[in-house]
């Protein structure tokens, strides 16, 4: 499924073009817009779902593609000290495009508890 108002969904159509760092069957890896940390890559299935808990029922090894396209963008990116993956889920954690994507945050000291 793809909807044509949905940003991620117009990138993994090619229009308008990210700045894609890793692509696989099922996955596309773009740099975010405003980055949070020196890398700052977003995962998305090409196939629209809303949050994280939709992908993982509907499509379980898509969910474990992203995790694995995220380490390699984290092997290609040089993070071997360390590299942060948050899924927003739901507008009160943050989440604000509803097509869903795993970030994956290094290059820099990361905080915990997160923000
Ligand atoms: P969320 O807040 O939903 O977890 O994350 C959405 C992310 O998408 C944000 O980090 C935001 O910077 C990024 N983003 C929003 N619009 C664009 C865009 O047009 N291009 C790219 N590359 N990233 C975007
Ligand atoms: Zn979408």
């Amino acid at each position: 499924m793809t909807d044509s108002d949905c940003l991620f969904c117009r990138f993994v159509a090619g229009e308008p073009a990210p700045d894609v760092v890793h692509e696989t069957a099922t996955t596309l890896a773009f740099r975010d817009i405003n980055p949070q940390a020196p890398t700052h890559v977003l995962v998305v299935p090409k196939a629209h779902h809303r949050d994280a808990a939709a992908l993982a029922a509907a499509e379980p090894a898509v969910m474990a593609d992203l995790v694995a396209s995220a380490a390699e963008v984290a092997r290609a990116e040089g993070l071997g000290d360390g590299y942060r993956l948050v899924l927003n889920t739901g507008e009160g954690a943050g989440q604000t495009v509803f097509h869903v994507h795993l970030h994956v945050l290094g290059g820099r000291a990361m905080q915990w508890p997160p923000g």
